[in-house]
């Protein structure tokens, strides 16, 4: 089985020799890596070229790095533009929590600084693979226990962008605008086809640079119910045409801040696979610290090929500080 080891970093980047030794005892055949968002922290472009000096060191030792890119979460634009945060259908705007910083998909401005940056840093950091994370609609699941769909949650984005570029796609059969009152399943739909529609573009772009790049996408846990429709309707994420854009789907199956047993993360990357059919991989992020909780051995055992068909791979999150 393929094991990868997943950091994000907001201060320095990992040192090259704590990695390589990590990756020697793990056995991992690859590192993926978020160095932030520009404007986060500062030292973007630093980072960045110490994560491409990393970068080349794993590939010399046969281990391959990918770059886990965040699309719409950035702490700085997030400040910076107090007037374009999400808004949710009732008019109210997203309110920062903790770390969470979403942008709306729809923001025209944003996805130009996002594809200024994100060509450039490509080619600075040459990934054998690149990870989309955050590609979604808002949703800060990570402060939920329950995470399926009761028609309830507080859905996001219903800003102005949004709107019009709902209406724009959408005349009801009298001619006029679809009601954006009672959105509903059309609603729905288009919030998929909107984060599709983002997902093949940035796929496209990354594929133009390295024909053999590995598109990856994180997707939120779903903790119950029916996951595809929870996927659609909490994240905007629709797995089914996902799988047919990228390579791998990369399910955060964390457990921990979940506080499910483990037997929820082998059901749910079971789960995922069938979802995904046979067009894309999954392999599914996992919680992992030093000390405690899961050795990668008993991971591997745990939710080996035999055990959960189609799962090539798991990927180990080694949470942060600012994470845990
Ligand atoms: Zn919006």
């Amino acid at each position: 089985m393929e094991l990868f080891l997943k950091f994000h970093v907001t201060g320095e980047v990992p040192r090259t020799e704590r990695v390589l030794a990590q990756a020697d005892d793990l056995g991992l055949t690859g590192v993926l890596l978020n160095v932030g968002s520009p404007g986060v922290g500062g030292g973007f472009r630093h980072r960045c070229n110490a994560a491409s000096r990393l970068g080349r060191a794993l590939r010399r030792e046969g281990v391959s790095f990918h770059w886990i890119v965040p699309v719409f979460h950035n702490p700085g634009w997030f400040a910076a533009h107090p007037l374009l945060r999400p808004v949710d259908l009732g008019g109210r705007v997203f309110r920062r929590k903790d770390w969470y910083a979403p942008v709306c998909p729809n923001d025209p401005e944003y996805i130009e600084r996002f594809e200024g940056m994100f060509l450039p840093t490509l080619g600075v950091l040459e990934p054998e693979g690149v990870s989309f994370d955050f590609l979604r609609f808002p949703f800060f699941w990570e402060q939920e226990r329950n995470l399926r769909w009761n028609g309830r949650q507080s859905l996001f984005c219903g800003c102005l962008y949004c709107r019009d570029a709902f209406n724009a796609g959408r005349v009801s059969g009298d001619g006029g605008e679809v009601e954006w009152s009672s959105p509903g399943e059309a609603w729905s739909q288009w919030r998929a086809g909107c984060i599709s529609t983002i997902a093949l573009r940035l796929s496209r772009l990354a594929r133009r640079e390295n024909p053999q790049v590995t598109v990856w996408i994180h997707i939120p846990p779903v903790t119950g119910g029916d996951t595809s429709a929870a996927c659609a309707m909490l994240y905007g994420q629709e797995i089914a045409a996902l799988s047919r854009i990228v390579d791998r789907l990369s399910p955060m199956l964390y457990h921990g801040i979940l506080r499910r047993p483990l037997s929820w993360v082998r059901r749910s990357a079971e789960e995922f696979r069938r979802l995904a059919g046979t067009t894309s991989s999954v392999y599914p992020s996992v919680e992992w610290r030093e000390p405690g909780s899961l050795r990668h051995s008993t991971m591997k055992r745990w939710l080996s090929a035999r055990e959960t068909p189609g799962i090539r791979g798991l990927v180990l999150f080694q949470r942060t500080e600012r994470e845990a």
